[in-house]
């Protein structure tokens, strides 16, 4: 029996939704974001399902983490990195190839000065204002590259999620003027949501993340997503509470009425978030099972009252998963699906399936 947190990860059903959200941009092809040890469901496997079923382009931020994708996948894949490269990366970058990508004027002056052969990336910001060259930046970056021009070029969405927020349609419009002069570059725009908004925001490369792994905005009618995970914590043990008494560290959950509690095996120690105290749940046998009392640093006690012929020691309680979805519960924490993925730490063991 093993007491600790899981997760299952479900490298089948992250490659279908990968080929789900691809069908909305069928002219162009579908990348991959794989940073973040695949958003946390573990990028050696989740990588190599996505290439065995297709995938030819995947994203990473650093390039410590597109090295460890390479060794991964092997040579016939381009890995892009998002956060660009200092010169210091350069032999790790030209032995893994990786293709950086180039965020600002001086980080691109300071590329081509020590080299012309590498393939590179440019970020073109059209409105996030985070990292990019601006656009009236433009014509001093095709100057500068029109030597050695570059490979792709990308743009970033700032509010993909909101499909009535007319910065949408308007970032498009700019990332496709200003993209055009590059015309030997492969052209990027949409993550997730960029790819629900339809297929005149695809371009040449889609960059989907949170979507593969089950979370993000709702998907179109058309598009069936499910969760790349299944996290679950076992129960440890179980006690029976009257009316009156309290749950936990500062005894804040005060039971009415007679309850059934579970302790299960997870905690903030293992990234899942404290603030779900009170307000997160769990499932057992699909009962739900409110968290009741703070989220410790290793447990979790649940109200079971309503699953009390599962709930026994070694039985696990499902936290992520199709019972539970990943955006419900990061919302009840007061965060978003990526940081509660992203967040879950080696003390939760990943099980392929
Ligand atoms: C993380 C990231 C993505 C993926 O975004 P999702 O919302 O997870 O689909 C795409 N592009 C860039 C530049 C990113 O940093």
């Amino acid at each position: 029996m093993s007491l600790h947190p899981r997760a299952r990860i479900h490298t089948d059903t992250i490659v279908a939704n990968w080929r789900a959200i691809a069908s909305l941009a069928p002219d162009g092809e579908a990348g991959a974001v794989v940073k973040a040890n695949a958003y946390g469901h573990g990028v050696g496997p989740v990588a190599r399902a996505l290439h065995q079923a297709g995938c030819k382009t995947f994203f990473v931020a650093y390039v410590e983490e597109g090295a460890a994708l390479r060794d991964a996948i092997g040579s016939a894949a381009d890995i892009l990195v998002f956060n660009g490269a200092e010169q210091e990366d350069r032999a790790l970058i030209q032995k893994a190839g990786l293709v950086p990508v180039i965020n600002s004027l001086p980080a691109l002056r300071d590329w081509l000065s020590h080299d012309d052969t590498v393939p590179y990336a440019v970020h073109l910001d059209t409105g996030m204002n985070r990292l990019g060259i601006r656009p009236e930046d433009v014509p001093e970056l095709m100057d500068l590259s029109s030597a050695h021009p570059p490979a792709h070029v990308m743009s970033h969405l700032v509010d993909s999620d909101v499909p009535s927020n007319p910065l949408n349609a308007r970032q498009r419009s700019e990332f496709r003027d200003l993209s055009a002069s590059f015309t030997a570059a492969r052209k990027s725009f949409a993550n997730t949501g960029g790819c629900y908004l339809g297929h005149t925001y695809g371009f040449d490369i889609t960059r989907p993340g949170i979507g593969l792994y089950g979370g993000g905005p709702t998907p179109p009618e058309t598009v069936t997503i499910r969760p790349g995970m299944t996290l679950e914590a076992p129960i440890l043990t179980v006690q029976h509470v009257a009316a009156g008494e309290t749950a936990g560290y500062g005894a804040e959950w005060t039971f009415a009425t007679p309850r059934t509690l579970a302790t299960v095996a997870l905690g903030y120690g293992d990234g899942f978030p404290r603030s779900a105290g009170n307000r997160g749940y769990a499932s057992l046998g699909g009962q739900r099972c409110p968290i009741v009392g703070r989220v410790s640093m290793d447990l979790i006690t649940i109200d079971v009252t309503s699953a009390q012929a599962l709930a026994k020691p070694g039985a696990f309680a499902q936290f992520i998963g199709a019972e539970v979805p990943l955006e419900d519960q990061a919302k009840r924490a007061g965060t978003v699906g990526y940081e509660l993925v992203t967040g879950l730490g080696d003390r939760v063991r990943r099980i392929y399936e």
